[in-house]
């Protein structure tokens, strides 16, 4: 249930209406928008009485939410929420009108490949660096990540070139190495693993969770849903394309889905269009095509020797290919605000 409230409403009325809240045991979401303030009650709502809250002095309107998620409604938050990772010095809003561009090799392999890279990327205009140190791979018998060994060269890159870092964790035990870690990703194959997203809810770092590859995008909403509820809601969302019949791709780039989690969710989106399409020809127009689309950042992998790398080495950009699309993405993207803002004023 939400309850939007007047203009200005009373200090010692609103006071007075939480607390009556929280007495019948329902937990209060307060979002302060631009003219409004919009209460989110969560909890066991349905004996509420929907005419007795209307009739409030401060009341506009009271509505009953009925989608499954609440924390992650955009009817409980109007406003997109805007993430702010790193340190003073560098620092990187995802959401909010800014283009985020996480880059990085697909796996941390060597000392010597991830600072080339990191450095690179960073050059070309990327905000972020990615780089996974556990890897979840199909088969037991690939390369699985250098592990706590990884961390600690994605720490030495971060240091070298200033940039936070986003890396995955695949089950809670790991969480001790993360301390340095800006970002942690939450895989699509852990996307419904609901105890690690129970406690990565208790965590104080953002969260990109991946969509699961055979998940719609409620089910991605509710397991948002699972980390916010526990406290933590810093959660990124990652479209990285869902399994369908067609083979031509690794998977199918759905990227109806911004538009869609963008009206359903305040919660900021990235695109991942390296998994999505695990070719690196592919990678450019998607990458393109998502900007254009409205998403806030993407997800890229980049590698300096693709055909030698570890792990997906096919839809791994070369720098130079990065550097190029990246000015490209910042193109596209100053474009979409300019449109946006015309819009807006005609
Ligand atoms: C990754 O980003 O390294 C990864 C394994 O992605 P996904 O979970 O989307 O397959
Ligand atoms: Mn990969």
């Amino acid at each position: 249930m939400i309850i939007v409230l007047k203009e200005n409403p009373d200090p010692s009325q609103l006071d007075g209406l939480i607390s009556w809240l929280h007495e019948k045991g329902l937990q209060v979401h307060t979002s302060t928008g631009e003219s409004h303030i919009v209460l989110g009650l969560v909890g066991d709502t349905a004996s509420m009485d929907i005419d007795l809250i209307a009739a409030l002095d401060i009341v506009q309107s009271v509505k009953r939410v009925q989608e499954p998620y609440k924390k992650a409604n955009r009817k409980f938050n109007p406003e997109d929420t805007v993430i702010q990772v790193g340190n003073a010095q560098n620092s990187v809003q995802i959401g909010g009108g800014t283009l985020t561009i996480m880059a990085g090799p697909c796996s941390v392999e060597t000392e010597e490949q991830i600072l080339t890279v990191a450095k690179a990327v960073k050059q070309s205009g990327a905000t972020m660096l990615r780089g996974g140190a556990f890897k979840p791979r199909t088969s037991p018998y690939s390369f699985q990540g250098k592990g706590v060994e990884g961390l600690r060269l994605l720490s030495l890159a971060k240091k070298a070139t200033g940039l936070p870092i986003v890396t995955e964790l695949m089950e809670v035990q790991q969480l001790e190495y993360f301390e340095d870690v800006d970002v942690i990703q939450v895989g699509a194959r852990n996307m419904q693993n609901f105890n690690l997203l129970k406690e990565l809810g208790r965590q104080n770092k953002p969260i990109l969770l991946k969509r699961g590859m055979s998940a719609t995008l409620e089910e991605l909403l509710m397991s948002a849903e699972y980390v916010m509820s526990e406290g933590n809601e810093r959660v990124i969302l990652c479209e990285r394309g869902i399994r369908t019949f067609e083979t031509a791709t690794r998977n199918t780039l759905d990227l109806s889905a911004v538009p869609v989690l963008r009206r359903l969710s305040h919660l900021p989106i990235i695109v991942d269009p390296s998994h999505a399409t695990g070719k690196a020809a592919l990678v450019p127009p998607m990458a393109v095509a998502a900007v254009a689309a409205g998403a806030d950042g993407l997800i890229i992998e980049v590698h300096n020797d693709p055909q030698h790398a570890l792990c997906d080495g096919s839809q791994s950009l070369r720098p130079e290919v990065f550097d190029t699309l990246a000015r490209k993405l910042s193109a596209i993207h100053k474009t979409m605000r300019d449109l946006e803002k015309m819009e807006k004023a005609s």
